[in-house]
C-alpha cells in the first residue's frame, strides 16, 4: 500500500457488494483499490470440501434476476463455470405435522395439497377481491399476508419462507422494504393474484427477472468462485486490511485510515464507497455524522449458524428429491430448515454421499445458533433423523457461524437507509453499497453494485 498513491476510489470491504462496485469502476478506467478486513475475500460467500463433496458456509446459490449477473459472470472469465439448479431442486418441502409436504407449484397441486385448509383455499380465491391497504402506518409481512391471504398462509408459507430468507420474523420486517415487490403488486393492480396474471406481459418485456422466474444458479467450484475471479482480475485487493477512519481533505480527498498486518497506513481517494455490515459503518461515520451512525446501529442482525453434513447416502431414508425443507415456527422444532445441497446441483458430492446445510438460530432462536459446536451438531443430527431419517455417524461436518449474519429490514428500515443516504448528499464522494440496503440476496447485491458504481462514476467524472 503506497500513502502517496492517488486513487479514484476506495471501496472498504470485498464481499460481493464491494468487489462488483470496484470492478465495475476498474472497468470503466478508474483507479480502484479494495482494502478487505479479513484473511479473505468474498466476506459472507465462502466454499470449502469436506470429504470430497463442496461445501457452501453461506449462499448455496444465487437467482439470476438481472442480464447484469450474466454480465459480471463473463466479464471475470466464469460463464464457461456456470451451472444451474437441477430440475428436481423446483420441489420444495415445508414441514407440517412432523412430516415434509411438498410445496404446490401448481393450482391444481394448491387445492388438493394437505399442506392447507379449505379456509385457506378459499382466502386465495377471494384475495383479488381484498382491498388495498388503507392504513398510514408502515405495515409488517405478517399483516400484510394475514389481512390478504389469511393467517394458515402467513404460518405455513411466509413464516418459513421469511426464515429461509432473512432467517426473519414476519411480525417485524416491513413488507415496503423487505418484500417492496408485493407492496407494488397490491400498490399497483389491488391484488397479488391479478398483479402475478395482468403483469405478466410487463414481465415478459423487462429483461429483469423475477425472483419466482430466474434461474437458479452457481459455478462448478461453488459460489467462492465467483468473488475470487473478481478480486484475482481486480488491480488491488488487500486482505489483512481493516479501514478503522477516515478524514476529508479541503479538496475534498478522503484520507483512509488501515491497520493491517503491515502496521497502520493512510491511503487517499477522490471517492470512497462503504460495503461493509451495518456496524462497522456505523463506526467508521459516527465522528461525521452521528444520527447515521445510530441509524445504521439500529438495524438489527441476528445471529446464524449453518452446518453442514456429509452422510452416506444409504444411511438416509428421505430420498432427498428437491431444493429442500422449511420450518414453520407453529411446528417448534430446533432448526429452520435444510437445504439438500447434493441434489441442488451436480457433481457437488461422491456419488455414495449426500450433502445436507442446516440453518440455525435467526430472530427466531438466536441462542441456538450460539451454542458450542458440539451441542449445535448434535442438535442438528437428532432434528435430521427424526425429520429425514438420516442415521448413523456423518462422514464430515462443518459449522459456520455468524454472530450477525443477516441485516433485518424491519419496520423503519427505509427511514434508517434514508438517514444514512443523507451523509452521502453532504459529503458528496462517500457511498454506501452492501446488503443493509438494497436486498440482501446477492442478486441484489450485484444489481445495487451496478448502481452504485454508476453514481460513483458520475461523481468521478464530474469533478
Ligand atoms: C448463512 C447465509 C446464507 C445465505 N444464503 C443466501 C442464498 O442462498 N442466496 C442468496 O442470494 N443470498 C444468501 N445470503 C445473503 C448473501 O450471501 C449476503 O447478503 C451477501 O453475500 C452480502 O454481501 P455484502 O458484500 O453486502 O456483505 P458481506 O459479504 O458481509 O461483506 C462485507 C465485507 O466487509 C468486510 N469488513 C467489515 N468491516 C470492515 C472494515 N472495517 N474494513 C474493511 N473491511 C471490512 C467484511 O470482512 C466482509 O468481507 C446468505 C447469507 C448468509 C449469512
Amino acid at each position: 500500500m503506497n500513502g502517496t498513491e492517488r486513487l479514484d476510489a476506495i471501496v472498504a470491504g470485498a464481499g460481493i457488494s464491494g468487489l462488483t462496485t470496484a470492478w465495475e469502476l476498474h472497468r470503466a478506467g478508474y483507479r480502484v483499490r479494495v482494502l478487505e478486513a479479513g484473511s479473505r475475500p468474498g466476506g459472507a460467500i465462502g466454499t470449502t470440501r469436506e470429504a470430497g463433496a463442496l461445501v457452501e458456509a453461506g449462499p448455496n446459490s444465487m437467482l439470476e434476476t438481472s442480464p447484469l449477473i450474466a454480465r459480471l459472470v463473463g466479464e471475470v472469465g466464469l460463464g464457461g463455470e456456470r451451472v444451474e439448479a437441477n430440475a428436481a431442486a423446483k420441489k420444495r418441502f415445508i414441514l407440517r405435522g412432523g412430516r415434509l409436504v411438498p410445496v404446490p407449484t401448481s393450482p391444481g397441486a394448491f387445492f388438493s395439497t394437505p399442506l392447507f385448509s379449505a379456509g385457506t383455499k378459499l382466502a386465495l380465491l377471494r384475495e383479488p377481491f381484498v382491498a388495498r391497504y388503507a392504513g398510514d402506518a408502515e405495515e409488517t409481512v405478517a399483516s400484510f399476508v394475514r389481512r390478504r391471504l389469511g393467517p394458515e398462509f402467513l404460518d405455513y408459507a411466509i413464516n418459513p419462507f421469511v426464515a429461509g430468507v432473512y432467517a426473519g420474523d414476519p411480525e417485524r420486517l416491513s413488507v415496503k422494504a423487505a418484500f417492496p415487490r408485493l407492496a407494488d403488486l397490491e400498490a399497483n393492480y389491488g391484488s397479488l393474484i391479478r398483479g402475478a396474471i395482468l403483469g405478466a406481459r410487463e414481465r415478459k418485456r423487462n429483461p429483469e427477472k423475477s425472483k419466482q422466474t430466474a434461474a437458479m444458479m452457481s459455478f462448478r467450484e461453488g459460489m467462492q468462485s465467483l468473488t475470487d475471479a473478481i478480486a484475482r482480475r481486480l488491480p488491488a485487493v488487500d486482505t489483512g486490511s481493516r479501514v478503522v477512519a477516515y478524514r476529508r481533505e479541503t479538496d475534498g480527498t478522503f484520507v483512509v485510515s488501515v491497520e493491517g498486518g503491515g502496521g497502520a497506513a493512510e491511503v487517499r481517494s477522490r471517492a470512497l464507497v462503504l460495503s461493509m455490515p451495518a456496524d462497522p459503518t456505523a463506526s467508521l461515520i459516527a465522528p461525521h455524522s452521528q444520527d447515521a451512525a445510530d441509524a445504521l446501529r439500529a438495524i438489527p442482525y441476528p445471529p446464524v449458524a449453518s452446518v453442514v453434513i456429509v452422510f452416506d447416502r444409504a444411511r438416509v431414508a428421505h430420498p432427498l428429491d428437491g431444493f429442500g425443507f422449511l420450518v414453520p415456527e407453529k411446528e417448534k422444532r430446533r432448526i429452520l430448515g435444510t437445504i439438500f445441497s447434493s441434489t441442488l446441483f451436480a457433481n457437488r458430492a461422491p456419488e455414495d454421499r449426500v450433502v445436507l446445510t442446516t440453518f440455525v438460530g435467526g430472530t427466531r432462536q438466536p441462542e441456538m445458533a450460539l451454542q458450542d459446536d458440539a451441542a449445535l451438531v448434535a442438535t442438528v443430527k437428532d432434528e435430521l433423523a427424526q425429520l429425514v431419517g438420516a442415521k448413523g455417524d456423518p462422514m464430515a461436518v462443518r459449522v459456520s457461524r455468524w454472530a450477525r449474519a443477516i441485516p433485518q429490514y424491519n419496520l423503519g428500515h427505509l427511514d434508517r437507509v434514508a438517514r444514512v443516504e443523507r451523509l452521502s448528499e453532504t459529503q458528496t464522494g462517500l457511498f454506501f453499497c452492501a446488503n443493509w440496503r438494497g436486498g440482501i440476496s446477492v442478486g441484489d447485491c450485484i444489481k445495487s453494485a451496478y448502481g452504485s458504481a454508476e453514481r460513483v462514476a458520475r461523481y468521478l467524472g464530474a469533478r
